[in-house]
């Protein structure tokens, strides 16, 4: 019976679109929505759930609140309370609901509308269930995503970022640019008039929550009217290693990253002759690049490696040691605290633990150590390493992958220096 009456709606909801309001008088038009709207609401499908199955309580918690409390104040008893806690404790900790996040009761439709589901949302795009309308139970989902990929063409005046904002682009658009290009184009000294061109993936949770740009695909850059190229790639798949290679499949990076952490100053480099006075201004030689920063950064790996110590001793503090091929380690000391442990594969890039003052140290510092075949060298003075070339059997793969790409970029038009005002805005294009 449900299923027809809801039928008749859609009946209904499809003649209102086809006639428009000029056949139709208004008067009628509101006559049909209001039937409409007495036979069935539509559905309304979220967490999983068709909402319009329960009462809809939306709150957010609050100072003080406890996940008991909360049911406690709609009208469930303490025993349940700590049955549904004790069921669900393996998947779901309680005790771990935070202060301003969102939850939703789902009640029973009945004078009581007592709760039949607790949901929980730990971020914009997971959310908790707590089911307890039959037997109790708690699970972990997320949020369906959609993906759309966009084309942006833009022209330097003053910086990327600049040119970016001007056009009401993220930030995040001109980080993740100037990351591909780090090691070939200072984003420092950039010309006025140079162009370049992106295609980048957007991303929204439940069709409509932007949640920021999830890749770039490939990019274009014009700089001293010389092109580079930059395609996205993913080179192992059991890892997730990505990585960006311009159009004759070479690397656009270097192995290492400069430092290990976003620093305010380097506060002492690498010296094997230093005199301490604390020591009376004997030699202690520094074997390491301290790189000052504040307490709790990221500390990231500089390059792709696998984790051989994450420990602590009276000295070094928390301290992570990565073992990134047969010539090359590095070590990071002082951390506040340590991400990772031996045996861990990590990407260039990843977070490894975060600033501190652990062991030996005056101020909160990451003391970067330098490994090469053993010994420890000024990471500044080495001539570093290109990151490691495509293989040779993914290069024809990459080649192929890319060849529809590089068409797509060569049809986005570039923008003329002197159309400049008129064509800023017109190039951003979803489809
Ligand atoms: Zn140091």
């Amino acid at each position: 019976m449900r299923r027809l009456v809801k039928g008749c709606a859609i009946i209904f909801a499809v003649s209102l679109g086809l006639t428009s309001c000029k056949d139709k008088p208004k008067q009628e038009l509101e006559t049909d929505l209001a039937i409409a709207e007495n036979i069935a609401e539509p559905d309304v499908y979220e967490f999983g759930f068709n909402l319009n199955d329960f009462i809809v309580k939306r709150d957010t918690v609050k100072s003080g609140d406890s996940f008991g409390q909360i049911l406690e104040r709609n009208n469930i008893g303490f025993s349940k309370i700590y049955k549904i806690a004790e069921k669900t404790r393996d998947s779901f900790d309680i005790r771990k609901i935070q202060i301003g996040k969102p939850y939703t009761l789902l009640c029973a439709k009945d004078s009581l509308e007592t709760p039949k589901c607790f949901i929980y949302q730990p971020n914009k795009e997971e959310y908790v269930v707590v089911n307890f309308q039959d037997s109790i139970h708690a699970y972990t989902s997320r949020k369906p995503i959609k993906y759309v990929e966009k084309e942006y063409s833009g022209i330097i005046k003053s910086n990327i970022s600049q040119t970016l904002a001007d056009d009401g682009l993220s930030l995040i658009l001109a980080y993740k640019m100037s990351d591909i290009y780090a090691w070939t184009i200072d984003f420092t000294r950039l010309q006025k008039g140079d162009r370049f061109k992106v295609i980048y993936t957007d991303k929204y949770i439940d069709d409509t929550i932007y949640a920021g740009i999830e890749k770039i695909k490939a990019a274009y850059f014009l700089h001293n009217t010389e092109p580079f190229y930059a395609f996205e790639y993913e080179t192992d798949t059991v890892n997730g290693t990505v990585d960006f290679y311009n159009e004759e499949a070479k690397t656009l990076r270097r192995a290492f990253l400069k430092a290990p952490v976003e620093y305010k100053r380097i506060s002492s480099r690498f010296n094997l002759n230093r005199k301490l006075a604390l020591y009376g201004n004997r030699v202690r030689a520094h074997k390491g690049t301290d790189f000052a920063a504040s307490i709790g950064t990221p500390i990231v790996a500089t390059a792709n490696g696998v984790v051989t110590k994450s420990s602590y001793t009276g000295g070094n503090g928390n301290y992570v040691k990565i073992r990134h091929n047969k010539v090359y380690e590095t070590q990071y000391l002082h951390m506040q605290k340590r991400k990772v442990k031996v045996g861990d594969f990590v990407k260039q890039g990843d977070v490894i633990g975060w600033v501190g003052m652990t062991g030996h140290t005056t101020g909160p510092h990451v003391c970067y150590r330098f490994w090469k075949n053993g010994v420890q060298v000024d990471p500044f003075k080495q001539k570093l390493p290109a990151a490691e070339p495509i293989s040779e059997d993914l290069k024809d793969n990459y080649l192929q992958y890319i060849k529809p790409i590089k068409i797509q970029m060569d049809a986005i038009p570039l923008l003329e220096g002197n159309k400049l005002e008129e064509e800023q805005n017109l190039i951003t294009q979803a489809y």
